[in-house]
């Protein structure tokens, strides 16, 4: 996922950086004095799109900003995991756009974005309408490799095997088998290769899952059939089930059983080299790539996700337009909201000083990931990233992970973090 930057290159974005600073938010000289109104259209209203519309306008309120998106609800993935555990409501997870529309005078449009006109510097709607812009900001998030898995299909996903991983009329499937379930039942979770939104997700998922089971059926189990050998905060989510779930959760590597080669949904099973698994509850997770608007409007690579110029987050492919999220190749940063976040307010800030005539400065970029073992039991990860030669890599000694030995109190006191990260970001991104 990295990409190297060529040495002439670099020196240009070095330069560009010597007046940079955290995030590249602050030191805009000329803000708001670009001279005529310059229109940017943002395509997707979740946590890249909604946060790269909202910093525009707080960085240069003249700027005329239009984000397009289909829903007028968006549900956060962060925090999905939480509702299927029974600690949150769907409400809890729903975020909707009257701010950013009546506070920030962002021309919210309920629509979806069908192609885009690199060349002439427009979009075309579903309904039709087009809009030009003098910068176009991309969000789409994730799209689903569905045939990845012999058997495995969108309306398997819709009817019998959610995945679960767009929040939404999914996360409430998921939530109904749970419920339906009998006790004794066995859930299956079957989690991707890498690269994937939320590298820790589909764990933290199996965990809360344990939790909602613990509770009210805990004569279940939990398999989980991974198509790696490895996974993000192993250790730590290992230590976490054996204490809180003892023999409910059993995890098999991809050499260990646990690669999915094909799915039966009408008899809920799943085939591994190992041989056949049945259960109750099947969730299975696809390989992912960008979402379809990237790929669309010929924003992809060969990888199936979208090259940028890590600086500005314009795409490397067609200048004028930036992809954010999920769907750019950011280097060491994982595909994670608060990665999306951070890349919008970059974007942000490098749109503006384009407007001003200006060079973007090379930015810090930033994650910080929760995930809730259990109720009073939370681990997180947090790293800081920099600009080299070899594109946007993690610095050596910031940021960190939960200590293996933290102690109850330590892994508490990140629990009531994660409830306060959330709320940060929500307000900081719809508030
Ligand atoms: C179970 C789970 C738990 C997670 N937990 C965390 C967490 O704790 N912390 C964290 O930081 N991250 C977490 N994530 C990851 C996070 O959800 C994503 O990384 C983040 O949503 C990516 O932001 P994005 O802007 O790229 O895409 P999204 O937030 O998915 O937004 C994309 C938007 O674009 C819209 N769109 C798509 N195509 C078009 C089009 N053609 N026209 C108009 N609109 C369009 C979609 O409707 C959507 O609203 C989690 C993910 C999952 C699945």
């Amino acid at each position: 996922m990295n990409q190297k930057i060529s040495r002439r290159d670099f020196s240009k974005l070095l330069f560009a950086g010597a007046a940079g600073s955290a995030l590249g938010l602050s030191a805009l000289p000329g803000m708001g004095r670009a001279a005529d109104r310059k229109r940017v259209v943002v395509v997707g209203g979740g946590f890249g799109g909604a946060t790269a519309a909202k910093y525009l306008k707080k960085l240069d309120s003249s700027i005329s900003v239009t984000l397009i998106e289909p829903k007028a609800v968006f549900y956060t993935c962060p925090f999905s995991n939480w509702v299927l555990g029974g600690l949150k409501t769907m409400e809890d997870i729903a975020q909707r756009y009257a701010v950013l529309k009546n506070r920030y005078k962002i021309d919210v449009v309920a629509d979806t974005v069908v192609s885009i006109d690199a060349l002439k510097s427009v979009v075309k709607l579903k309904s039709g309408k087009v809009f030009g812009y003098d910068r176009l900001i991309v969000s789409p998030g994730i799209d689903f490799s569905f045939e990845a898995i012999n058997g495995y299909s969108r309306k398997a996903a819709e009817a019998q095997m959610p995945h679960a991983y767009e929040a939404g009329p999914q996360t409430v499937l998921l939530q109904k088998q749970l419920h339906a379930m009998k006790d004794g039942g066995k859930v299956i979770i079957c989690p991707p290769d890498n690269p994937f939104r939320c590298p820790p997700g589909p764990y933290e998922r199996a965990s809360l899952i344990a939790h909602y089971l613990k509770e009210k059926k805990p004569k279940s189990k939990i398999l989980i059939l991974d198509a790696k050998d490895k996974f993000s905060k192993q250790g730590i989510f290992t230590k976490g089930w054996e204490k809180l779930y003892p023999g409910m959760i059993e995890w098999r590597g991809a050499s260990t059983g646990g690669r999915v080669l094909k799915v039966d949904p009408a008899a809920m099973t799943v085939t591994t080299e190992f041989g056949d698994e049945k259960g109750d509850v099947v969730n299975v997770i696809p390989p992912q790539k960008a979402g379809k608007l990237a790929f669309d409007a010929g924003l992809v690579n060969s990888s199936g996700w979208c090259p940028v110029n890590p600086v500005s987050f314009e795409s490397l492919i067609h200048p004028g337009v930036h992809v954010i999220g999920d769907a750019c190749m950011a280097g060491a940063m994982p595909k994670s909201g608060f990665a999306a976040s951070s890349q919008g307010k970059v974007t942000a800030a490098a749109i503006v000083r384009l407007f001003n005539g200006e060079v973007p400065a090379a930015p810090s970029l930033v994650n910080t990931c929760y995930s809730l073992i259990g109720p009073g039991y939370g681990v997180s990860v947090a790293a800081v990233y920099k600009l080299t030669a070899e594109g946007i890599v993690s610095i050596k000694g910031a940021g960190g992970l939960t200590p293996m030995d933290a102690d109850d109190d330590q892994l508490s006191q990140e629990a009531t973090f994660a409830r306060g990260w959330y709320n940060n970001i929500a307000q900081d991104i719809w508030g």
